[in-house]
């Protein structure tokens, strides 16, 4: 969230800014965080349970989840040692504790830096960026195909990224002068 200041040219945002910032990426994560788990995307964006029976979770296991991301969010937990909990604590395969540990950080990495960047007051939009590593096109080109849009777009439905387990997309703030 500090580097999403600094991005922006605020180097020194003011407490309050910072801990309300700070509030709000946990609040977000309480609600949000492990919604993707076990869930694949349909075309049209909307989520639905994943039909691989491999990958499905039970409703009170994605609870359990959310908080445990929470948790991580709140104490910085590193992606390896969310990885290594989520092997021990809910007997996920390797592969996939690191998948989920992965998305699940970056997920409210970026949630953290759009609350930064709406308190910021600067930000008047914002830019999906395809990831290097980006493999068969996905809803991710299509994102990124829409060009600048407003802070609050949903990006044709799919949400800021990570858009899918794996996703190594990113989202660009536009400074309020640049859109002009
Ligand atoms: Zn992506």
């Amino acid at each position: 969230m500090r580097a999403a200041f600094a991005q922006i040219g605020l180097t020194d945002p003011a407490t309050d800014i910072t801990d309300q910032v700070n509030e709000r990426a946990v609040a977000w994560a309480r609600e949000r965080a492990a919604e993707l788990v076990g869930m694949r995307r349909l075309e049209d964006g909307t989520l639905v349970p994943n039909p691989n029976a491999e990958w499905t979770i039970a409703e009170n296991t994605r609870e359990m989840l959310r908080g445990t991301v929470v948790d991580a969010i709140e104490q910085g937990t590193s992606t390896a040692d969310l990885a290594a909990q989520l092997t021990e604590s809910y007997a996920f395969g390797d592969a996939r504790a690191e998948a989920i540990a992965r998305t699940e950080l970056a997920r409210a990495d970026v949630a953290g830096n759009m609350e930064a960047y709406r308190g910021s007051g600067m930000v008047s939009g914002k830019q999906w960026v395809l990831g290097s590593e980006h493999g068969e096109p996905d809803e991710c080109d299509d994102a990124a195909a829409l060009g600048v849009v407003a802070l609050d777009d949903d990006f044709g439905g799919i949400g800021d990224p990570p858009a899918h387990p794996n996703c190594v997309c990113d989202v660009l703030p536009v400074l309020a002068e640049e859109a002009e």
